[in-house]
This record gives structure tokens, sequence and C-alpha cells, in this order.
């Protein structure tokens, strides 16, 4: 089997308006979008930004009558520590394949605001990975820890410094996120677009030797041009770390296939 995207957004997403057919019209693979759950969303005027699971499910079936495509659902969890039981309780009403786990706010900011270009970065680096660490001990009913670096997108950070001050913290996470069978996330877009290849390039080897063997390659696609970009680069990437495997979710159990 192949390999395919395992983070896309559509309009189910706050900030997307794509449609499931601009990804459909490109690929014969299952398919699977992983929609924004996203509480008390500073990016969104701190709104609750759930997506309409009933029109999730009855848009997939209705295109599973035109497209041969399998079916699958997904939902990327924004941890927010005061929310948590309305989170739980949201994905309880639902019936998903892959949930993503992703540090997205603080409560007043998302990590992307340009607000954390003023806070000191060495600052923010630990404070993101902290925060990261505790809700990890919190909430880890997931399947894949997504862009490990999403705090880091906005700011300038070296392979080396993310060593010096977060380091230490970055290996519990991993090892935290090995006990609790989370996948490490090659999230492409902040590889490539934000530009954070080499800190992916530092954590991978920190995943692997916290005993980690699970990998999802994700595109992070809120529209049609950017489903699976630069997959073939990630996955020379976890070639080069001696991985030719990689994750694929149905019913939150992974299946190992070769790329
Ligand atoms: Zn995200």
């Amino acid at each position: 089997m192949t390999y395919f995207d395992q983070h896309v957004h559509t309009h189910y997403s706050f900030d997307s308006d794509a449609q499931m057919r601009d990804y459909l019209q490109q690929t014969k693979l299952p398919f699977v979008t992983t929609e924004h759950l996203e509480m008390s969303n500073p990016d969104d005027d701190k709104r609750d930004d759930k997506p309409d699971y009933p029109a999730y499910v009855a848009e997939q079936k209705q295109l599973a009558q035109s497209c041969g495509n399998e079916f699958l659902r997904g939902i990327e969890v924004g941890y927010y520590e005061p929310r948590l039981d309305a989170i739980r309780n949201y994905l309880a009403a639902g019936d998903y394949d892959i949930t993503l786990l992703s540090f997205h706010h603080d409560g007043s900011y998302d990590y992307q605001d340009t607000h954390f270009r003023d806070v000191e970065v060495q600052t923010q680096v630990v404070t993101y990975y902290e925060r990261m660490l505790v809700g990890l001990e919190k909430f880890h009913d997931a399947d894949v820890l997504a862009h490990f670096d999403y705090g880091l997108r906005v700011l300038d950070v070296t392979p080396a410094q993310l060593a010096a001050w977060a380091g230490p913290l970055l290996k519990q996470i991993f090892a935290r996120a090995v006990e609790y069978d989370l996948a490490f996330e090659l999230n492409t877009k902040s590889m490539y677009r934000w530009r954070n290849l080499a800190l992916y390039e530092y954590a991978i080897p920190l995943y692997l030797a916290a005993g980690g063997t699970l990998f999802t390659i994700g595109s992070d696609a809120h529209t049609g041009d950017a489903f699976r970009n630069h997959f073939a680069d990630a996955q020379e990437l976890l070639r080069q770390n001696g991985v030719d495997k990689l994750a694929v979710y149905r019913k939150h159990t992974p299946t190992l296939v070769t790329f």
C-alpha cells in the first residue's frame, strides 16, 4: 500500500475553505482529513472551533458514492488545558481513525502570532516545550504528535540553540510520546514553508533514541495545491535516519507501510 497524507484540512476547519474534491481529484489512495478542534481559539476571537461532525460524515458518505477512495475520519486536537473536558466530550461523540495532537496556543495567543516575535526567544522556546511536556501528561488520547516545532515556526532558532535550551525537555517529551504510542509527524509545511527542516533533522534521532518507531508525514494542507507537498524529501530524510516505514491509521490502529 502507498502512504497517504495524514494532515489535511478542509472547510470543516476554521482556517480553511478547501473542498474535499480539491484533494480527491489528485488521489485514488485512502483519503483522510484532520480538521481543527480548537477550543477558546485566540486565532478566532476565542471561539470554540469544532468541526460540524454530522455534516462531515454526511459529505464523506455522499462523496464515497462517486469517488473510489476509501474515506477515513480524522481530527487535529488543539491542546488547551482549561478546556480538556470540552475537548474530551467532543471527541467522545465522534468516531475517528486518526487523532493528531497539537500545541497551537497558550490561551492568549496562537504561537504563530507576531506577539511571540517580541518575547525573548530562549524563554519562548523553553516555555513552549515545558507546556508540551505537562500537556502530554494531561492529555495523550491521540495517535500522532503533530508538528513538534509549531511554537517555533515564527522564531529563528538553530538546532544548536534548540539542543542547548530544550534538548533535555525534548528527550522527556519524546519518551512520553513513545510511552503513549504517539507517532512523530514530519510536518512538511513546518519543514519547507516555515524552513524548520534543520530542527526535524535534529529531532528525528531523538525520537528514535527514545525508542520511537512510528512516523507519519503530513502536508498540513489548507488548500489543494499543498496536498502531499515535499513528501519525497521527507521520505528521503527518514531513509537517512534508517527509517523505511510509515504508519497509517484506521480506527486508531497503525499499519506500517514501506515507502
Ligand atoms: Zn496544526
